[in-house]
């Protein structure tokens, strides 16, 4: 019999959702992580008693209540709603587009207004089989709105001109004909009281963990003491990049501690021109309803990614697309390997469904 049941390679929402479950079913597992902390991209760091979210905001939403119930069980969510600001030119305008932004905008005052305000700008495109991002944008929601909301930030965001990306990355835009800046429309959202390491602490409580620890420098000796690994990394890594390597897009964050109590009022303000490199400034107390004296931003700078760099988004072209398959093929094979988590599927996953595709996978293996 080997030491462990599972060596689950990531402390991340995957890796502890998976390690929590298996512990409870009588497992034994050791959790890795070649961080030098537990959480993976959710892990908060403590600056002058604000915690910071150290990978990029992150705000906790779903419409399932189980995933809802799931995660309070083990530290309860506070109250928040993501209500982000976009700053164009000096002049604030509310995020989702709704009829609070129509009215900043237009000074329009009823939807119908803006309805047709919308309509007007569209038809004057005379945009009908959209051929790039630019033009679906501006089909969807007319010029103002492309100009001064989405051009600049999406172009940031992906390091290319609007023109030169594909029409699909925009598949479509939610316009809101209320006056709701609620971004997200499900029923739950919120940020755990105490900060998100109190989720991870919850689901590893009592579970062998050991942080600094790379699978990859000690692979044969993790296979030999477990009966299964639960593999939560680069999949291509897996592999020793032998189809090739698989692309993201990064971010640098440039975190500034203030002598000011409230810097923006407001948790996330995006920067949507195009000349100010940085995409959005994260005021992280904001999240937690923070009294503190001082206060925490940072500037979020979309990024190349290279190896050695943390790798965010996937970027899921065809290319790319067709060298997962070919490592998904090679993992589908694995008798005692178990691959998840948004790493090793090369899949952006919110939170709440990479919590749900992990108690997915607990069921399909312990029924
Ligand atoms: P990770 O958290 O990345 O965990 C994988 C872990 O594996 C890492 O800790 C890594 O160090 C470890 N690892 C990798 N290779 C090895 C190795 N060789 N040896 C040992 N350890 C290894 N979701 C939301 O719901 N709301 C949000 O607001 C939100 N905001 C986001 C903002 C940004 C900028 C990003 C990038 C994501 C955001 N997300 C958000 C998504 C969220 O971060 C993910 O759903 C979640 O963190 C994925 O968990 P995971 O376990 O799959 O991956």
């Amino acid at each position: 019999m080997k030491q462990y049941d599972f060596v689950i390679v990531g402390a991340g929402l995957f890796g502890a959702v998976f390690a929590h479950e298996a512990n409870k079913r009588g497992k034994k597992c050791l959790v890795i992580d070649k961080r030098n902390h537990l959480g993976g991209n959710i892990y908060c760091e403590e600056i002058e008693g604000i915690n910071v979210h150290k990978y990029g905001a992150h705000i906790f939403h779903t419409n399932d209540k189980s995933i809802w119930d799931y995660v309070n069980s083990f530290v309860e969510f506070n109250r928040y709603t993501n209500s982000p600001l976009a700053n164009f030119e000096g002049e604030l305008y509310n995020l989702p587009f709704n009829m609070n932004t129509f009215y900043q905008l237009w000074k329009v005052k009823t939807p119908q207004e803006a309805q047709d305000k919308i309509n007007e700008q569209v038809a004057a495109s005379g945009i009908t089989d959209p051929q790039n991002l630019e033009e679906q944008a501006i089909s969807l929601v007319g010029t103002d709105i492309y100009h001064k909301l989405i051009k600049g930030y999406t172009e940031k965001q992906w390091g290319r001109k609007a023109t030169e990306l594909p029409a699909f990355i925009i598949k479509r835009l939610p316009l809101r004909f209320t006056f709701d800046n609620n971004y997200f429309n499900d029923k739950y959202q919120g940020i755990p009281i105490g900060g998100y390491n109190k989720l991870t602490e919850g689901l590893l409580n009592g579970i062998e963990v050991k942080t600094s620890t790379d699978f990859f420098e000690k692979r044969e000796a993790f296979k030999a003491i477990a009966d299964k690994i639960v593999f939560t990394g680069h999949i291509d890594e897996y592999y020793d990049y032998c189809f090739g390597k698989l692309e993201y897009r990064s971010l640098r964050f440039e975190n500034e501690v203030l002598d000011q109590e409230n810097y923006q009022g407001n948790a996330v303000v995006n920067y949507t021109e195009a000349h100010i490199p940085f995409t959005r400034i994260i005021e992280h107390k904001h999240f937690e309803f923070g009294k503190q004296s001082k206060t925490v931003v940072t500037k979020e700078y979309p990024c190349e990614w290279n190896s050695g760099m943390e790798a965010y988004y996937p970027i899921n072209d065809d290319k790319n697309t067709e060298m997962f398959k070919l490592y998904r093929t090679l993992a589908s094979e694995e008798k005692d390997v178990i691959f998840g988590g948004r790493l090793a599927e090369y899949k952006y996953y919110d939170m709440h469904q990479v919590v749900a595709s992990a108690l997915v996978r607990v069921k399909s293996i312990f029924g």
